[in-house]
């Protein structure tokens, strides 16, 4: 049986339910033919200079910035999301990303000289090659429209990699815009193109021959999907999957801005941010003035249309996501849990998809509401009776994408954070690191695996090839002709090189002495 595929996908603005916008579905036909073009436009991409990738992002850009009212009204549009954090979150981190990859990419992926210090191989001169897959897949979510993928295809161009992307279906738009900077800033063409679709056409990319690696962002669920469906034909890929952060609050904290940062960490994006803030513990002597000002705080944020300036809390994405966290939420109060503030459909004299900040206590540990990643504006607060436990808490979990640590200790910070299994841990603050082109992005456990961003982002965008150069001219001294003295040289040099202490070497080399010196002639007659 075939299933008929939509021509188009439309966008609906989640405030208003009012419709923003169409995009043609790229037929699955097609996807071979682009993926082919993509292959062959890379060969070319390939050979150019880093001063060449450099300047097309300096292109990239400036087109950028002369359309970011535009850019950033369509990504509201799409999402909800008010329009600071669309500036924020997506346009001002991509312009941060393309100048620290602009500045640094020709340092990382240049090539490396590698010292080989082993006696026998230090006449060669080593040297590291990183070279780009080819043609890369880029599938990414809704929640950060632009800025996800946007980051992704950056690294991957810059390393010299051609790249589909296959934005959210539900901001087609804003995924759009994606090749549209890249088109407009004179990229050659095909270098960056956008295949329209919903999780068929990213299953379809994902499947496709040509492609030689996979960047993926989104769900766990899909992210296992995609794995699988990679691995059928060995294919890479870096996974940027789900969260369940963890924010810890010690005794120590300033407790003014562990409740600020709580508060924007929990509910900006209406908390539908990978590395949302969905489970704080806080210290038992701070546990009650911290819940009671983040539920006041958490009551008075403003909510209604991103295009609004005030704005600081839009609508879930959609109806269905609505629905999962009212799920979650209605679930958690069954089983004993509190709401201090929210819990419930504001009035907002709009029909979107909107729901109240919310905080909750008293929720089990192993509730689902504690366990399953919510992707909406709620937060569940519990306490903790020390360190020790705040780390088991934490940890206790089946993500590991980022936490935080409140504390004014130092020490304490650093000794939490070596002990959380997540892949970015922060002090006294949540999900600044993202914008920041040094620091690598990416989840332990069921969070996924690879990292974006930064020098280890661009790694991934790569293969390390080692190459070397030899003259010739010294010999290989366990090539043919095998023989006793070889076998007994070998037995020395092992003891001579790995043994521990002089004397232990000495013996070896005292006791392996013929077969030391018939080593020693092999070198000396290729020599
Ligand atoms: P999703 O997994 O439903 O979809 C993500 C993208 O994958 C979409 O483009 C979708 O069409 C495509 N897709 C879905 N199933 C697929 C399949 N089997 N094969 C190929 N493509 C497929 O996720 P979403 O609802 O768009 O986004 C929300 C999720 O993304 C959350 O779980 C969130 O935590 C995660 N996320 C993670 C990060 C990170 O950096 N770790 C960042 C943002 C979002």
């Amino acid at each position: 049986m075939t299933v008929a595929v939509p021509k188009a996908l439309s966008s609906v603005d989640p405030a208003t339910l009012e419709p923003v916008g169409t995009v043609e579905v790229t037929p699955p036909e097609a996807i071979a033919e682009l993926v082919s073009e993509s292959r062959l436009v890379q060969r070319r991409w390939a050979e150019s200079t880093h001063a060449e990738r450099r300047a097309l992002l300096v292109r990239v850009a400036h087109r950028l910035l002369d359309s970011a009212d535009e850019l950033a009204g369509t990504i509201t549009a799409e999402t909800g999301k008010p329009l600071l954090e669309s500036y924020v979150a997506e346009l001002f981190l991509a312009l941060e990303q393309l100048r620290w990859t602009g500045a640094n990419a020709e340092k990382v992926l240049g090539g490396e000289r590698v010292q080989l210090t082993q006696p026998y191989l230090r006449h060669k001169r080593g040297r590291l090659l990183y070279e780009p897959y080819g043609a890369v897949a880029v599938v990414s979510p809704w929640n950060f429209p632009f800025g996800i993928p946007f980051t992704q295809t950056i690294a991957a161009v810059a390393a010299g990699n051609a790249v589909i992307v296959k934005p959210s279906e539900l901001a087609p738009l804003t995924g759009a815009w994606v090749q549209r900077a890249f088109e407009e800033a004179g990229a050659p063409a095909g270098l960056v193109r956008v295949v329209q679709g919903d999780a068929s056409t990213g299953e379809q990319l994902v499947r496709s021959r040509g492609i030689a690696k996979v960047f993926f962002t989104g769900s766990s669920a899909a992210g296992r999907k995609v794995a699988v469906v990679a691995g059928e034909r060995l294919c890479p890929v870096s996974l940027e999957l789900g969260g369940k952060d963890a924010m810890l609050v010690f005794d120590d904290a300033d407790l003014d801005r562990a409740v600020e940062g709580a508060l924007w960490g929990s509910f900006s994006n209406c908390g539908q941010t990978c590395a949302s803030v969905e489970r704080i513990y806080v210290a038992r002597g701070l546990y009650q003035p911290f819940v009671e000002e983040l539920g006041r705080r958490a009551g008075r944020l403003r909510i209604g249309r991103g295009s609004d300036f005030s704005t600081e809390l839009g609508p879930l994405i959609s109806e269905q996501q609505r629905v999962k966290v009212e799920g979650l939420v209605s679930q958690a109060v069954d089983e004993g849990a509190a709401a201090v503030t929210g819990g419930a459909r504001p009035d907002v004299g709009l029909p979107g998809w909107f729901y109240e900040p919310t905080v909750l206590t008293g929720v089990g540990g192993d509730a689902a509401l504690m366990r399953e990643e919510i992707f909406g504006p709620v937060v569940a607060v519990a306490s903790f009776a020390d360190e020790q436990e705040a780390v088991q808490l934490a940890n206790d979990s089946p993500y590991g994408l980022s936490a935080s640590v409140w504390t004014r200790d130092r020490e304490r910070a650093a000794r939490v954070a070596a002990g959380l299994h997540a892949g970015t841990v922060w002090t006294n603050d949540v999900q600044y690191s993202y914008a920041a082109g040094q620091a690598p992005w990416g989840g332990y456990k069921e969070s996924g695996f690879g990292r974006t961003h930064s020098k280890h982002g661009l790694y991934e965008c790569t293969q390390v090839k080692f190459t070397d150069w030899d003259s010739g001219r010294v010999a290989v001294p366990w090539w043919y002709p095998y023989g006793e003295d070889l076998l007994d040289g070998f037995r020395g040099l092992t003891g001579v090189l790995y043994g521990s202490g002089l004397s232990e070497r000495a013996q070896a080399a005292w006791r392996h002495r013929r077969g030391l010196l018939a080593l020693g002639r092999r070198y000396l007659e290729r020599g």
